[in-house]
């Protein structure tokens, strides 16, 4: 089977199971039958008509299987755990022969890990959920004829046909046809995207009208659904910060309970109390704290297109104080226009434009694509260029007949050298006043006149960015490549106060690592390649429509798929209720119900089994407690989506 494809089949057969009632109950038999044999245990006068006490079969089984677990955990790890206390607890009921009491003490523990195990299954289902979205199905072109084939064995490069009502079966790109698509499932936003020839398409999203036929260019596990789901299995792994912690402090805590029953042997020897001590103390709830929690918030994001690469990701996102946003693609929609072309002494605009053409052909800019339109609008035919060079922050170089051809900003053209440099300097001085980002085209020493482009700011930028001041972060910062002058007019119309412009990408690194360096928690949101070693350096890196772009997702903690800034507060927000509850978590459920029940156990108050019980009960209340970030939604959310 092709490599790629390996995630999303083998997860699209976790959810297929042929349920038939064996494997379905299977589970349910072995703690059913410890619970069995139990009650028969509690029939007065059993002992007498066996000839032996029934509550020797669960307390054998099911310390056994405990027992066995234990030391198989102890061996891989080379760690003292949580279990040994349970252990020795089983041990010393049998021994002074309260072949029950273990019998009980056992079955909670298995009971209370099969309770988990049911809980932690809702968790799993967010994954499910996105696995459903990849159909089954594709109809791909095969010898001139559409066959319906598994969608395991498409390949890039293969056609692929995708009538209206059905979901897009991998990531690629429109041939022909048009439709609404709607791509709520993998961005978020729930109004449909018109695509037409050459647009892009994404796998599980919805083809709600039009035929279209898309040349597949990923599958699998390559694609951005598949990636999602890829990340959010591999959240169940990773270990956020507060993970170790926990970790390093179970370690503590076994020997200091070790030390707490020596003490109240010591002083009571009373073997029960020593026993419920050991039961009680056993630390799951501080376990399963902060893994439940960062599974349930990282599939909480995944439903909404959004990619936590991990609990430390998601543990700096709740810690954010300071986020910078990159301006254009991530404040403005990046698709900058032509506004105005100025030639300087006896160059005409037709030349100023061709020429910029041929220079800027090969580059992926956003101000290049702009220079591209307005010159194909104008059917100007331009020379092809040699020796192109993008000269990140700056602009292009290309040798176009043997001339050096610059377009770019005055850090690029030295003006003082060149010819027109009064014009090419009023040129840009009258442009940058007014918002525009200016550039200047020069053809060996020679400017040849001045292009002006200017980028429209997001419809929902404003509102994001006083959602995300809302959402507890002090210092919002808007970094850009971009003239101070442009900069700041940008700026004001979005509500930042803060700006930082003319950098090249390794000052836009150097500002995050500033900030790093004054104590700050620094989130920075890009959406190029040139914003990737800042967001590598940012504590916490955020790519914007990463759906379509490799190399933002690939250093970047946390992606989203779609391009709505207003996720960004909710990612803030989920990350920091995600904080809180594993707080609770540990101190609530984990140290404080931990310290009482020592305190009754130890004076007698509470019984093995009652300890069995409350402990249990503990670690069910984490799980249930971390799920409720499966479904959270910050306020202001829910109000706006009534
Ligand atoms: P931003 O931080 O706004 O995303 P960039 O770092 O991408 O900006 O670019 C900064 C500046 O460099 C632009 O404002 C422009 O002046 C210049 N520039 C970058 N690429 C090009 C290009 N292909 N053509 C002309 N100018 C460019
Ligand atoms: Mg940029």
């Amino acid at each position: 089977m092709h490599e790629g494809t390996h995630g999303i089949v083998e997860a699209q057969h976790v959810h297929q199971p042929k349920p038939n009632l064996l494997s379905r109950y299977r589970k349910w038999i072995f703690p059913g039958f410890l619970l069995l044999t139990i009650l028969a245990g509690l029939i007065p006068g059993q002992k007498a008509l066996l000839g032996f006490d029934i509550a020797l079969v669960p307390m054998l089984l099911g310390g056994g299987f405990i027992t066995y677990n234990t030391i198989i955990a102890t061996l891989e790890t080379r760690r003292i755990t949580a279990g040994l206390l349970v252990v020795i607890a089983l041990i010393g009921s049998a021994y002074v022969g309260e072949y029950l009491a273990a019998a009980v003490v056992a079955f909670m523990m298995i009971g209370g890990e099969f309770l988990e195990e049911i809980t932690l299954e809702k968790t799993r289902n967010a994954v499910r959920e996105l696995v459903r979205l990849v159909p089954e199905t594709a109809l791909v072109l095969r010898a001139g004829q559409w066959v319906e084939v598994s969608v395991e064995v498409v390949r890039p490069g293969d056609r692929v046909l995708v009538k209206p009502g059905q979901r897009i079966p991998v990531d690629g790109r429109v041939i022909a046809g048009n439709a609404a698509v709607n791509q709520a499932t993998l961005t978020g936003e729930s109004m449909p995207v018109d695509k037409g020839p050459g647009d892009p398409v994404f796998v599980g999203t919805l083809n709600e009208s039009g035929a279209l036929e898309i040349t597949a260019e990923k599958v699998g596990e390559e694609t951005a659904l598949g990636r999602i789901i890829q990340v959010v299995y591999e959240a169940q792994e990773r270990k956020g910060p507060t993970q170790r912690v926990a970790d390093r402090f179970a370690a503590y805590f076994t020997p200091l309970i070790l030390l707490i029953c020596a003490v109240v042997w010591f002083v009571t020897q009373d073997l029960m109390r020593v026993m419920a001590v050991l039961v009680i103390a056993c630390p799951c709830a501080l376990v399963l704290a902060t893994p439940t929690g960062v599974v349930a918030a990282v599939g909480n994001a995944a439903r909404r297109g959004v990619m936590i690469k991990g609990g430390a990701v998601l543990e700096l996102a709740g810690r954010i104080n300071t986020l910078l946003l990159d301006k254009t693609g991530t404040l403005t929609l990046g698709r900058p226009e032509v506004v105005e072309i100025t030639a300087f002494g006896s160059a005409t605009a037709d030349q100023v434009v061709t020429v910029a053409a041929a220079a800027e052909e090969r580059s992926e800019h956003p101000i290049a694509r702009a220079i591209m339109n307005r010159a194909r609008t104008e059917r100007a035919s331009w020379d092809s260029a040699d020796e192109f060079v993008q000269v990140f922050g700056m602009g292009v170089q290309a040798s176009v007949t043997g001339h050096l051809v610059r377009v770019g900003n005055r850090r690029l053209l030295e003006l003082g050298n060149l010819t027109n440099a009064a014009d090419g300097q009023q040129f840009l001085e009258e442009q940058e006043r007014s918002g525009r980002t200016a550039l200047l085209v020069a053809r060996g020493s020679e400017i040849l006149g001045g292009i002006a482009v200017a980028d429209t700011v997001r419809p929902d930028a404003a509102e994001a960015v006083r959602r995300i001041k809302k959402a507890g972060i002090s210092q919002v910062i808007m970094l850009t490549g971009d003239n101070p002058a442009t900069a700041q007019a940008i700026a004001s119309q979005v509500g930042i106060d803060e700006v930082r412009a003319n950098l090249l990408p390794e000052d836009k690194l150097k500002v995050v690592a500033d900030l790093k360096a004054q104590g700050q928690v620094v989130a920075m949101v890009g959406d190029g390649v040139n914003d990737a070693p800042a967001l590598m350096t940012a504590d916490v890196g955020i790519a914007m429509g990463a759906a379509g772009t490799d190399v933002a997702v690939e250093s970047a903690g946390i992606a989203l798929m779609g391009d709505d800034l207003n996720t960004l507060s909710e990612i803030f927000s989920l990350s920091r209720r995600t904080l809180g509850i594993i707080y609770q978590n540990i101190w609530v459920f984990a140290v404080a119900v931990n310290a009482i029940g020592i305190t009754l156990a130890s004076s007698g108050w509470l019984s093995p089994i009652g300890a069995a019980v409350v402990h249990n009960v503990a670690s069910v209340f984490v799980v249930l407690n971390s799920a409720r970030l499966l479904t959270y939604r910050s306020d202001r959310a829910l109000a706006l989506r009534g």
